[in-house]
């Protein structure tokens, strides 16, 4: 048996070939050549899919209080405890914490569930750790939370500036992309701007290392050159925008002359007059950005400094150029779809909007309909923390190792009066938190949809019977609903009819927003199963989906228009001090995945970086008095973990990099969660994962 599927992994969403020997139980995993998003490529970590299957590891029975229970006791436990949280102290009193790992069809029933039926916004994501500046940069400038370009738009591109993204590593099907073009078409430039030299320098013609945290600056001096040398596109500018003198007003305050802005960026202006020259003189540009720019307590402005510089030049909407967020999980767009964040409501509505609340409210035919925005995820932990939500449900991810301060985190849930999570791993770190285990299903057992970073819809399919008690999420969501007394609205029977309600809903006031798949929504069963590939939007049955939006140059805001977004640069919340002189970074590694529950179990993954490290500057290493290969104590304000020391060549001074994966149950505490600084991006809520202030010192 073959079954075509999606990749469980990043934000690219490749197609996955999944070949079946039930007689040998033996799974083969191979890229579907057919799908648009790589072509029958896949990375190391999509390769080793079938070594991470299996019944091994896995949770597979419910269990409350750490003792096994029946399905039906542990929905029954769950569901009376948010009732008797619910009526004791209203709706806001409870919670969901959901992830990126969810399908479209999961996200959608649990949003509808808090905003729609228990009436509280308190459904927040891990999403919030990724892309949500993206997200709020785009409702700035376009009026939606929309990615205007493709991936086909990278190698049609002539230049392609990478901001803080690892692509190598963090994306690799998305870099074997953009390698490809270049070696096809070599005059095509690459720009990285990144603290460290990472992998994805091999490709660049041209590396800025800034000081992390000053894009701003960076992208305003750029948006006053083009200003000055003449290369506003005037037309666009005049009919499809507005805003722009205020936004050069703060550019030129803050940008001052090449030599400041260069200074300000910790590089030399010639290199910085390089990389403003490139970019004033190719037509088709495109800026991808990821979790150097979201990652901030400035990642709004810093995307909207991004997008600020495409809106005068109008090289946005066309073949080959546009700003592109790069989004980390498979279905961090799916859940940007439905509302998944605490800010949002589903179909790319607004919370705050009370004719959209009514719209949305008359679908779901609503008992209680939400009417403010919920807590954000950080913000959500620390209310768990002081007692003012006291039932929270977790599903698909793994705060305890992920969120900031995560240490907190743990006080928080160990003080909660209910604590459920649903998972489909027994040891994660969370787990340990629960009174209620629910066993969910896992990739090649689920199904359901994922969107991608350039709005591709794809379908993800089971090819296995579901392992012991596991349901999948949707499942148990509308099981929950159920006993809370909310049958009508939670009758579904499978992903399918949950895919048709989604597409309907956002064909309501359609025309007004750009996400609208109403044309799916009347797809029958026989065809949601064999659902091709489409990017949204898709208005209208047998429509062929959008590959590039913004075309016609009509926003979704007043008058149609764009904005420019003033963006004044501001330094990382906590600056160095005396006692903790470096800035520890963290991100990904090329074979891991999140918290590793389920690349941890692939030996061939292990064997590329098998234990956590602290990579640093020699000379750095040297002054702290640790060596390569030597263990050394990382510490900040908010934690400590013992790692080996690196000297890869790759880190700039002042800077230390610890990977986000290794965790308590797969290392000796290796949480780099635990050490950084629980600040957020005021607009969006994202912490600040890659600034908080550090020593090493030897162990
Ligand atoms: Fe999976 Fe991303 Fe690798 Fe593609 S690039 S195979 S989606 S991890």
């Amino acid at each position: 048996m073959s079954i075509n599927t999606t990749c469980p992994y990043c934000g690219v969403g490749c197609g996955v070939i999944a070949q079946v020997d039930a007689a040998n139980n033996i799974v083969s995993i191979a890229g579907d050549p057919a799908h648009p998003a790589n072509f029958g490529r896949l990375c190391s970590k999509g390769s080793a899919l079938g070594q991470t299957l299996g019944s091994e590891g896995r949770l597979l029975y419910p269990r409350i209080n750490g003792q096994r229970a029946s399905m039906n006791a542990a929905l029954d436990h769950v569901a009376a405890g948010f009732q008797r949280v619910v009526d004791e102290h209203g709706p806001d009193a409870v919670a969901l914490y959901v992830s990126g790992q969810l399908l479209t069809e999961d996200y959608y029933v649990a949003n509808k569930l808090m905003k729609g039926f228990i009436g509280t916004a308190n459904i927040d994501t891990n999403s919030r750790l990724c892309m949500s500046s993206a997200v709020s940069g785009h409702k700035r400038a376009f009026g939606e939370d929309l990615v205007p370009v493709c991936y086909e738009d990278l190698e049609l591109a002539d230049l392609i500036v990478l901001v803080g993204s690892n692509t190598a590593w963090c994306h690799p099907v998305l870099y074997q992309r953009i390698a490809q073009a270049k070696q096809q078409r070599p005059g095509v430039q690459i720009v990285v701007i990144d603290p460290r030299r990472t992998m994805t320098c091999e490709i660049a013609d041209l590396h800025l290392p800034v000081r992390g945290g000053s894009d701003v600056w960076l992208f305003n001096g750029l948006l006053a050159y083009l200003h000055q040398q003449g290369h506003t596109a005037h037309d666009f500018v005049t009919d499809h925008t507005e805003g722009l003198d205020e936004a050069l007003q703060a550019a030129l305050a803050s940008a001052g002359d090449l030599e400041g802005v260069a200074a300000a960026c910790g590089i030399h202006a010639d290199r910085l007059l390089e990389f403003y020259r490139l970019f004033a003189s190719r037509a088709r540009v495109v800026t991808a950005f990821s979790m150097g720019v979201n990652q901030s307590t400035a990642g709004t402005d810093k995307v909207n400094s991004i997008i600020n510089c495409h809106l005068l030049t109008g090289r946005i909407g066309q073949p080959g150029a546009g700003p592109f967020s790069i989004t980390g999980q498979p279905n961090a767009m799916g859940g940007r779809e439905v509302g998944g964040l605490a800010t949002m409501l589903a179909a790319h509505m607004d919370i705050e909007d009370a004719r959209h609340r009514e719209l949305v409210q008359r679908f779901w035919r609503s008992p209680r309909m939400v009417v403010k925005p919920g807590l954000k995820a950080v913000e959500l932990f620390d209310a768990i923390h002081d007692g003012k939500v006291k039932a929270v449900w977790i599903m698909a991810t793994n705060p305890v190792v992920s969120l900031p301060d995560a240490d907190k985190v743990k006080a928080a849930l160990r003080r909660c009066e209910l604590v459920v999570v649903s998972d489909c791993f027994e040891n994660t770190d969370t787990n340990e938190f629960a009174h209620v285990l629910l066993p969910a299903a896992g990739w090649g057992e689920k199904d359901g949809t994922v969107t991608n970073s350039e709005r591709r819809i794809s379908r993800q399919r089971a090819f296995q019977p579901l392992s012991g008690e596991a349901r999948p999420d949707w499942w148990l969501i509308c099981e929950v609903a159920r006993r809370l007394g909310f049958d009508n609205g939670f009758n579904y029977d499978n992903a399918h009819e949950i895919f048709l309600d989604h597409a309907a809903l956002s064909k309501l006031n359609s025309g007004e927003r750009a996400f609208d798949i109403g044309g799916l929504a009347k797809l029958t069963s026989a065809e949601y199963d064999a659902l091709e590939p489409v990017q949204w939007p898709v208005p209208a049955r047998g429509h062929a989906g959008t590959p590039r939006l913004l075309q016609s140059g009509r926003f979704y805001r007043r008058e149609s228009k764009a904005r420019f977004v003033p963006t004044a640069p501001r330094a990382p919340v906590n600056a160095l001090q005396e006692e903790f002189p470096w800035v520890l970074n963290t991100g990904r590694i090329r074979d891991q995945w999140h918290t590793m529950t389920r690349t941890g179990r692939a030996p061939t993954l292990a064997s590329h970086l098998p234990e956590p490290y602290i990579d640093m500057h020699a000379q750095d290493a040297l002054l702290s008095a640790v060596s390569e290969g030597q263990l050394a104590r990382v510490e900040t304000q908010w934690g400590a973990l013992v790692a080996r020391v690196k000297t890869s060549g790759e880190m700039p001074r002042g800077m230390v990099f610890v990977p986000i994966h290794w965790n308590g149950a797969n290392a000796s505490d290796a949480r780099v969660g635990a050490l950084v600084n629980p600040v957020v991006d005021p607009v969006s809520g994202e912490p600040e994962f890659k600034h908080t202030p550090a020593r090493v010192t030897p162990f």
